[in-house]
């Protein structure tokens, strides 16, 4: 592998495909990744790059494994447990273990982050309608969700 990967016009890197955010049928809107390091045959992280567009949200989701976010472009709102929180560029967002979580984008613009995990994780388990009635209990995940 390269030791650099240059940063390219619209939020692109070199030889990284963006690619679908994910391929299982969870739900989602307007969402690609990229890889930019995948730890290279060692144990180890994953960066990936997620960008969302206007209106676009992540999958609401737990799992094991934690997430360390920055954002990189853009402004938006996160669902991490029951709090909802601003993002905005160079923010970092931590997702503990066992956490529901979502990723907003704002109206005006794409949000672009990166995502650092654990190569070695479990699988995300995507809020089914009856986890989202419970989530939804709450008022301020109730208006995050229907935002
Ligand atoms: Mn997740």
């Amino acid at each position: 592998m390269k030791p650099l990967r240059k940063f390219l016009a619209g939020f692109r890197w070199e030889d990284v495909t963006p690619r679908l955010y994910k391929d299982d049928g969870a739900s989602f809107r307007d969402v690609t990744r990229q890889v930019l390091f995948d730890g290279d045959g060692a144990p180890g992280c994953q960066v990936r790059y997620f960008e969302v567009g206007p209106g676009g949200f992540t999958t609401l989701e737990r799992h094991e494994h934690t997430h360390a976010v920055m954002v990189l472009r853009g402004r938006g709102r996160a669902l991490v447990g029951d709090e909802v929180q601003d993002l905005e560029p160079f923010d970092l967002l931590t997702v503990p273990p066992r956490t529901w979580h979502q990723l907003r984008a704002g109206t005006e613009e794409p949000l672009g982050f990166l995502c650092v995990v654990d190569c070695e994780r479990d699988r995300p388990e995507p809020a089914t309608p009856s986890d989202v009635a419970t989530l939804s209990a709450n008022p301020r995940v109730r208006t995050f969700l229907s935002s």
